[in-house]
């Protein structure tokens, strides 16, 4: 049959030409720690990406190899994403928060040929380039001067074209966080990028428009900043990146810029209300906030709610680069009682069109859509991943489901919400307790900056729940006192035989509780005392 559409392929560096043609004048805002502020435009990104392109062909790198970044958030790494993507080669985000072995690890894994890196990590590169030793060229990707990625740029003159490979090749390669064995590579395609980023403009996502000024919090190295700077470029959106996560900083840069949209994790978000709570400075232009990468407390999206900012509550993996579902406003929603709201926007939502979710027993068998029986979960679509980079084995079944490791509840209108993760559900004389919801209700209780729960070794019941706790600034909040108040959110079985008060709590390199740690420390208490 004779094809009656055009076959366009769906490749990366399209994405930056449609912004530079149709959205060109909207600006990328870089607001440096010093508090310096650089402007360029999406035409001068893409004309920078293709110097970039030219500069890596200079340097002998080909179509398909690793180019590895080292870099927080800021206009030089995209310059370097766009432009590594741009003549086919493989974006690696290194994330500086892994420990040296996993850094040396996944650089060795991934056999990184050029690492960029930021001035601020040149310690840390100092320390580790020995143990790198497929990485021919270190180049800076911020400052100027001999070696750094300026020079690169300024003896080339952007006339070039893109590669034009076929939209199923990689375009990056991001780590998951590894915190049970070595961190597993996903290779995205340019194909799966660039349908993931479609699906991330829709007004149930990330809602962005060219009228949006978008501010990613999430690290441009955590699954590729959930692909918001692809998303913003199909917009034209405004882009503002902040290479720290300091809240003073982000929250002036927040109110000069205008920013009506941000995304990151839970972690972030507390303590920027914190800082706008204590010196009255909410960014006045937010309007969409989109939450991920643990659950979104209750008390938080209430927060944002009663400032008449919009929450998006996601729910997403590396493995599903990240979007896998975005919690919505259902019809009726003007008519619910305000808990009705908070219970529904405390669910992580539904999927986008292209993902699909499935929740099965342990043998495999469906579990009933009733809000109330956990199942794992499962999912498939074309920005899933199929099989790990260099691994032997596909990392889904025949039917191309992958198994989350979450465990969820899915609700008769097909709204998922997430209950544990299998691993840190605590199970009590048989029965299952989730942590992140005794986590949830205790952050609820004034006084309360985070909490952790996990299970403790009990003689008698297998596991009992024991709470973690860090204070906030100046509480005195007791035992007793918290005890009280989870009494009227929980199952009173579902109490923490211990409530242990600390100082902080250790996290992932992503900003996640890193219980695997905790039950290291405690999960003996219960039986040693
Ligand atoms: P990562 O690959 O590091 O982004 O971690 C993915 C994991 O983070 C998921 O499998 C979930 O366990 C957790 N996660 C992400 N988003 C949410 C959310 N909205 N609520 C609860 N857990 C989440």
């Amino acid at each position: 049959m004779i094809a009656s559409m055009q076959d366009h392929q769906l490749r990366v560096p399209q994405l930056l030409d449609h912004a530079a043609r149709y959205h060109g004048d909207r600006e990328i805002v870089t607001a440096w720690p010093d508090g310096s502020v650089t402007r360029i435009t999406w035409a001068t990104l893409a004309n920078d990406a293709r110097k970039m392109a030219q500069a890596f062909e200079r340097l002998g790198i080909k179509p398909g190899d690793r180019v590895a970044t080292l870099a927080m958030n800021h206009t030089p790494h995209l310059v370097a994403w766009f432009g590594a993507i741009g003549m086919g080669a493989i974006v690696h985000t290194l994330n500086p928060r892994l420990f040296d072995e996993q850094l040396i690890y996944t650089v060795n894994h991934a056999a990184d040929r050029v690492l960029l890196y930021d001035c601020a990590f040149q310690q840390q590169v100092d320390r580790l380039r020995d143990r790198w030793p497929t990485i021919e060229r270190f180049i800076r990707i911020d400052g100027d001067g001999p070696g750094s990625l300026l020079e690169l740029l300024n003896v080339e003159d952007g006339e070039c074209d893109w590669y034009g490979g076929d939209e199923r090749e990689p375009s990056m390669l991001c780590y998951t966080s590894g915190t049970t064995g070595a961190p597993k590579g996903v290779l995205y395609t340019h194909r799966s990028t660039v349908l993931h980023a479609m699906a991330g403009v829709a007004p149930s996502m990330f809602d962005l428009s060219a009228t949006s000024v978008v501010l990613p919090i999430v690290p441009l190295f955590h699954a590729a900043g959930w692909g918001l700077p692809f998303a913003a470029a199909i917009a034209g959106a405004k882009m503002v990146l902040c290479p720290t996560n300091e809240p003073t900083i982000l929250s002036q840069t927040m109110t000069r810029e205008h920013v009506t949209h941000s995304a990151g994790v839970p972690t972030v978000w507390l303590s920027l209300l914190a800082h706008a709570d204590a010196a009255n400075a909410f960014p006045r232009a937010l309007r969409h906030v989109s939450i991920g990468g643990s659950a979104a407390p209750a008390s938080m999206i209430a927060r944002f709610e009663a400032a008449g900012v919009r929450v998006a509550h996601i729910w997403g993996m590396t493995e599903t680069s990240p979007l896998g579902t975005m919690g919505q406003r259902p019809v009726g929603w003007a008519l619910m009682d305000e808990a009705q709201k908070l219970s529904v926007a405390s669910r992580q939502g539904k999927p986008p069109y292209g993902v699909e979710l499935a929740l099965v027993d342990d043998a495999g068998e469906p579990v009933t859509h009733d809000g109330v029986s956990p199942g794992r979960l499962r999912v498939r679509g074309p920005w899933v991943v199929h099989r790990y980079y260099a691994a032997d084995a596909d990392a889904v079944d025949d039917d191309g489901w992958f198994d989350t490791g979450d465990v969820a509840v899915m609700h008769p209108d097909g709204t998922m919400q997430i209950t544990d993760r299998a691993k840190d559900m605590i199970k009590s004389g048989g029965e299952w307790i989730s942590s992140v919801e005794l986590e949830n209700a205790a952050i609820g209780c004034a006084g309360v900056a985070e909490a952790a729960a996990i299970g403790a070794i009990h003689p008698k019941w297998g596991e009992r729940p024991i709470l973690l706790v860090v204070r906030r600034p100046g509480s005195t909040v007791t035992s007793d006192e918290l005890r009280l108040h989870l009494q009227n959110h929980v199952a009173k079985w579902w109490l923490p035989d211990e409530v242990i008060f600390v100082e902080e709590l250790p996290h992932t390199a992503t900003g996640k509780l890193l219980k695997s740690a905790l039950r290291d420390r405690y999960a003996k208490i219960l039986i040693d005392g």
